[in-house]
């Protein structure tokens, strides 16, 4: 089990779901969120990295230091955001996240936006963004665009019955695999700096 579960409410049905998944079993720490849970601006990743199991909190890593830029550039900081993943738990070698993962781990997810309510979700990379454009609707996320269409494409959409403007961005990590994705990034932030003012 990962060691840092004693601060979590175990009764709670939508934290049970995703503990008894096998990378939950296998993980060293959830990544519950990072920043302001109170804020009206949720930023939504993939999965957990090694940095982030190791120290149990989101965007510790390399991609991490290209969000944190990314969040300066338009003046925001963990004072009025909050970070989470598509995945509490890491899979094994970073591998990409199953139907079924996802589908056990959304729960707690959808449990944390009801409770935040955000205003703003800016989606990063392909999983958060199919899991909004699907609205949650698991086996629809295959059917959706990638992101490499809709980056940029700010959307109404609503979300467990709450309306939620979504900013679908390139995930922060593609960016250091891909540099070419640097001007459209930097388009990206702009249309970030409006749609947050
Ligand atoms: N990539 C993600 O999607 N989330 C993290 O927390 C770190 C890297």
């Amino acid at each position: 089990m990962p060691e840092n579960i004693d601060h979590l409410d175990l009764d709670c049905e939508e934290i049970k779901l995703a503990l008894e998944t096998d990378i939950c079993k296998n993980c060293i720490n959830v990544v519950v969120g990072k920043g302001n849970s109170n804020s009206e601006i949720l930023f939504i990743g993939e999965a957990p990295g090694r940095n982030e199991d190791e120290k149990g909190l989101p965007f510790v890593g390399a991609a991490g230091k290209n969000l944190d830029a990314l969040l300066e550039d338009v003046g925001l900081s963990l004072d009025n955001i909050y970070i989470v993943n598509i995945l509490k738990c890491r899979p094994p070698e970073n591998r990409d996240p199953l139907p079924e993962e996802i589908r056990a781990h959304t729960p707690w997810l959808i449990k944390q936006i009801k409770e935040m309510k955000p205003k703003v979700i800016c989606s990063l990379g392909n999983y958060a963004t199919k899991f909004f454009l699907s609205l949650g609707e698991v086996e629809k996320m295959k059917k959706q665009p990638g992101i490499t269409s809709i980056h940029g494409k700010v959307r109404m959409i609503d979300f467990v019955g709450l309306k939620i403007k979504l900013i679908p961005l390139f995930h922060p990590a593609a960016l250091i695999y891909n540099r070419s994705l640097k001007v459209e990034w930097d388009k990206d932030l702009e249309i970030v700096k409006k749609e947050i003012n």
